[in-house]
């Protein structure tokens, strides 16, 4: 079977190597090739003798996801969709900002964890990615930004944060995820902080664990809720995980993090969590984990039977955490003519060769709805 050589992070590429018969130093060779420089093409390979380069031109493919759209809003937020087959896609959002540059990636082709205010999990769930489709996404980023060491735009930086919090849950695709963490965080590859990677979930606890175990980042832990009658409602996993369990595992997960807070998001949802009272009872909750607020105003989808928080509310609400000594930051939201905004990605491609075997077109179906 062909391998993609973007589905193998350093270990996995040695080992590739070491089959072949070949030195360990090769691995790191065609790693700086290909995530360092975005080099796909064997040729340009030169360091590499060419009857290595023949047989990885036998053996492998260096294959990303394509990009069947890429459009920028008015603010700088550009929004890529890209096919990972069978009439699926997955979208990443770069959101350009003074001090850095954020991508945000996606995970997995819908999601099964159903909360009730998220598009995505409205979509269902498909499947996981792999890990060429995850760091895919950052290297076909980084083609279409030219944030490559050596392009004009000298870009390297451009793409300073990535956050896993596009389409999916993280931690149910724990093991790609981890791979695909470790080439972000390679020097031989994108050579990215720790501190600069930030995995968002819903509230996996053993997989938390697991994750600070085999790959430590940056943490934010979607809480959306002060009390577990709510959040049972809104994230439904939390009836397996409930707050008490999810509390420990990120004091668990804060002994060997790279930052020394858990960021918490909670969306603002008019009526529904956003009263004074459950701000102090966030408050309360917290107390004995260091971490930070982040409110999200909710980004509403076709069908979704949530409104968006006054903003006056959201301030109110903000003031009221900061009151109690948290730091809380309310999400801008961005890449609003392009429905690039947190929980409004639900990328999805009707594949129309059924009816015309010719002409293959790919077709952006509307957010909301279900091929
Ligand atoms: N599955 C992970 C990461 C992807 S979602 C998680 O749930 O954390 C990234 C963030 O967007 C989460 O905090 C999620 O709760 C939030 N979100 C989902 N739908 C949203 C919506 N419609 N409006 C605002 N935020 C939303
Ligand atoms: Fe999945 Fe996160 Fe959406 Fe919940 S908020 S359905 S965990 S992607």
């Amino acid at each position: 079977m062909t391998i993609n050589l973007l589905d193998l992070d350093a270990a996995a590429l040695t080992a590739f190597f070491a089959d072949q018969g070949e030195k360990p130093f090769r691995a790191r060779q065609v790693l700086r090739w290909l995530h360092r420089f975005g080099q796909a093409d064997f040729s340009a390979m030169t360091d590499i003798a060419r009857s290595l380069r023949e047989k990885l031109e036998v053996l492998t493919v260096v294959q990303p996801p394509p990009v069947i759209a890429d459009r920028l809003a008015d603010d700088g937020t550009r929004k890529f969709l890209f096919d990972v087959g069978g009439g699926n896609a997955v979208e990443a959002v770069f959101i350009p900002e003074e001090e850095r540059g954020t991508l945000c990636i996606s995970t997995q082709a819908g999601c099964a964890l159903d909360c009730s205010f998220c598009a995505t999990g409205k979509q269902g769930f498909n499947r996981n990615l792999t890990v060429a489709e995850i760091i895919g996404q950052l290297w076909q980023a980084r083609h279409a930004l030219g944030a490559w060491p050596e392009h004009p735009a000298n870009g390297e930086r451009l793409i300073s944060n990535v956050v896993l919090m596009g389409m999916g849950e993280p931690l149910a695709n724990l093991d790609n995820t981890v791979r695909a963490l470790r080439l972000m965080l390679d020097d031989n590859a994108y050579g990215l902080s720790r501190r600069r990677v930030t995995v968002s979930t819903s509230g996996l606890v053993p997989a938390m664990d697991r994750l600070r175990d085999e790959c430590p980042v940056a943490l934010a832990v979607s809480l959306h809720a002060p009390s577990d009658a709510l959040r049972d409602e809104l994230v439904p996993i939390n009836r397996k995980y409930p707050l008490r369990a999810l509390l420990a595992a990120c004091q668990r997960y804060l002994e060997r993090a790279p930052r020394d807070f858990i960021t918490f998001e909670y969306v603002m949802l008019d009526g529904v969590n956003d009263s004074d009272a459950h701000a102090g009872e966030l408050l309360a909750l917290t107390r004995e984990v260091p971490c930070k607020f982040n409110l999200i105003p909710f980004n509403p989808f076709p069908g979704s039977p949530y409104r968006r928080s006054p903003a006056t509310r959201v301030r109110r609400f903000a003031e009221i955490l900061l009151a109690g000594g948290v730091v809380t930051t309310t999400r801008r939201t961005r890449g609003d003519d392009i429905a690039a905004a947190c929980g409004q990605l639900a990328g999805q491609v009707r594949d129309r060769t059924q009816r015309s075997r010719r002409s293959f077109v790919l077709e952006l179906v509307p957010q909301g709805a279900r091929a």
